[in-house]
């Protein structure tokens, strides 16, 4: 009998990235409103476009590279969906966040892989969630628009079917870009 493949544990991966969502989150969210405290949280459960009642939503797509579990390659992607969902009350701020995953084209059944999204395009995604959050959490009468995230070139085309947004229904349709 064949054992199963168990992919080796991220868990020291997962922390580092969350280490520093949180670090680079803390320093933007300081900034709100004095007085205000927000929370970054990973949550695999949020579901696109349905918050819960009260929560506002901010969704949007960055560059990010995924690395297989199973055979060790890895891919680059300018499609890479983040969803976030935001609640403010008296004065607590909870941002949670979840990136969207893909799988390798080339193994068989591979697991979804999280996205490793570089410090730079981070800080991007993080300084457009803030500005949401000033026109979504405190009726700011800002100026739409998203400062655009670094790409980086991709050769070969988005494979739907190895995206978990996509089979959500909820990946980019921007057609600026192919890729
Ligand atoms: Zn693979
Ligand atoms: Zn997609």
């Amino acid at each position: 009998m064949i054992r199963s493949y168990e992919p080796p544990s991220t868990t020291g991966t997962d922390t580092m990235t969350q280490v520093e969502w949180t670090q680079i989150f803390q320093s933007k969210a300081n900034t709100l409103q004095p007085g205000d405290s927000w929370h970054l949280e990973f949550d695999e459960n949020i579901v696109p476009d349905s918050p819960n009642p009260g929560w506002k939503q901010y969704i949007r797509n960055t560059t990010a590279r995924f690395k297989c579990t199973k055979c060790t390659r890895s891919w680059p992607s300018n499609k890479v969906m983040v969803v976030f969902h935001m609640h403010l009350t008296n004065g607590q701020g909870i941002v949670k966040a979840r990136p969207f995953r893909q799988n390798c084209k080339v193994c068989h059944e591979a697991p979804m892989v999280k996205p490793k999204i570089t410090s730079e395009n981070i800080n991007i995604l993080l300084e457009n969630l803030m500005k949401k959050i000033r026109i979504k959490c405190y009726n700011e009468n800002l100026e739409r628009g998203d400062r655009p995230f670094r790409r980086v070139e991709v050769k070969s085309p988005h494979e739907p079917s190895h995206c978990e947004a996509c089979i959500l229904g909820i990946c980019t349709k921007d057609s600026t870009f192919m890729y």
